[in-house]
């Protein structure tokens, strides 16, 4: 339908976190709607104003494009036929019954393996066979956009087809949940939930960090369930003994069966990646297209996606085959765009917080090494990140003038040349003060 490709085509523009908070609450309303003229209810007034500020001009612009004739759009808050369907979308689901689905098309089959997932692919592939019986917890970490959530939902499909009870959530939900429980009174259910699964598959569990009772809580459930030869399946952004604010117990737990990481794939397989999401989605790009996206983005695939959809998106708007021009374009606006929301005071946090080191140390004039590395990581990715001039970045840290940054700007060049290490490091810092950014929005 026309609507849904036009919130389609909306939705690859902007950031995920706008569309399922907004975006993907507007019902068309075809009634009221004519040839130049759409119609959106919108389940509140917050959202209705929202979407008015920030996107009816985009929206008409995106009609237009679709249907060649100028249309306007309205967004509104009721509509007399469809009352009864926007009253059911408003009340909000109890977190007891709000399991989140396990996308079908995250398997193993679509998931391309490399050196860099190779042993997360493995080990993931062993338990989805014999839950409970090879490594109990699994354990994933790595950083943003690697397939952490892809593995956890592929050992959910697979477990699925042979009828177990498979459980998926992000710890923040179990969070909600417990909670949620915990104040109407009902924490047998949850615990008769929890603990009486086949697999518990548990996502981004570092967010556990600082919640006490929470932890409390798992505590026991994962007792509970490892007792019983239940799988338990985790992932992580780091190591379990890198995650501060969780109870040794835990981390001692997490150590108990399997500890998989997953690094940034390298370039074959980024490529392979690109591949498989065009197979899977229909789209073409000539091989020149997709080397020069697996050269020119990091590492990122959830970034990757994006792109190629955006390409999609453009090509089926316009009906031409996507070039290299074309990809070049969105890729150069993806990144005005990122750069655009990226604060350096964000990049000092993630810095300072991956090094250890406070953030007014790196903004101090302190000639500790370790600050002095960390100070010159910031200045690095402040640079490649955001469009500041190294002179505004020499103000902004106190320095002489724009050949300090340039001097640190050399340094940090120097050590990604020689130090592998150091260049993924830095790739996963990168990795994670975009994510900031697109969880902002
Ligand atoms: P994470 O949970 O580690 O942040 P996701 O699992 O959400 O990352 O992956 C982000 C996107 O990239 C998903 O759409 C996923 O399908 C895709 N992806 C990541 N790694 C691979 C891979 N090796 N093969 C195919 N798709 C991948
Ligand atoms: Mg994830």
């Amino acid at each position: 339908m026309l609507a849904d490709d036009v919130l389609q085509m909306l939705r690859e523009e902007i950031p995920q976190i706008e569309y399922e908070r907004f975006i993907k609450n507007l019902s068309f309303d075809e009634e009221s709607s004519s040839a130049d003229m759409a119609v959106f209810v919108a389940p509140n007034l917050f959202i209705a104003n929202w979407v008015k500020t920030k996107y009816t001009k985009k929206l008409s612009q995106l009609f237009e494009l679709r249907t060649g004739i100028p249309t306007s759009v309205q967004i509104t808050t009721k509509t007399r036929k469809k009352l009864q369907t926007t009253k059911q979308m408003e009340i909000p689901q109890t977190p007891s019954t709000a399991s989140t689905k396990i996308n079908p098309t995250y398997t193993f089959e679509n998931f391309v393996v490399g050196s860099s997932n190779q042993f997360a692919y493995t080990a993931s592939l062993s338990v989805a066979e014999k839950p409970g019986r090879v490594y109990n917890p699994l354990f994933i970490y790595g950083g943003v956009g690697l397939g952490k959530t892809h593995l956890l939902h592929a050992i959910g499909n697979l477990n699925l087809k042979k009828d177990k009870i498979v459980i998926y959530v992000t710890i923040e939900q179990f969070m909600n949940d417990f909670t949620y429980h915990l104040r109407v009174g009902t924490i047998e259910k949850f615990r008769e939930k929890y603990r009486h699964c086949d697999i518990l598959l548990i996502d981004d569990i570092q967010f556990l960090s600082g919640k006490e009772r929470t932890q409390e809580e798992f505590f026991h459930t994962f007792n509970e369930l490892h007792t019983s030869s239940k799988q338990i399946v985790l992932t992580s952004d780091k190591h379990p003994k890198k995650i501060a604010g969780l109870e040794e117990r835990l981390k001692s737990r997490f150590e108990w069966g399997l500890i998989a990481d997953i690094q940034p794939p390298e370039l074959e397989t980024k490529i392979a990646i690109i591949k498989k999401k065009c197979e899977l989605n229909k789209i073409q790009l000539d091989n020149e297209i997709i080397n020069y996206i697996a050269t020119n983005m990091d590492s990122n695939i959830r970034e990757i996606e994006g792109v190629i959809n955006k390409l999609n998106a453009y090509s089926t708007l316009v009906n031409q085959k996507i070039t290299l021009d074309l990809a070049k374009n969105v890729l150069s606006e993806q990144k005005k765009e990122q750069q655009k929301h990226i604060q350096l005071r964000d990049i000092v946090n993630v810095v300072a917080n991956e090094l250890n080191v406070k953030p007014s140390e790196i903004k101090s004039k302190s000639r500790n090494r370790q600050i002095v590395g960390a100070r010159r990581i910031v200045i690095y990715l402040a640079r490649t990140l955001t469009p500041n001039s190294m002179p505004a970045l020499a103000q902004y840290f106190g320095m002489k003038d724009h050949t300090s940054v340039s001097h640190a700007m050399k340094k940090i060049k120097e050590q990604i040349e020689k130090d592998a290490d150091f260049k993924l490091l830095l790739e996963e810092m990168k990795n994670k003060i975009k994510h900031l950014n697109s969880e902002k929005m």
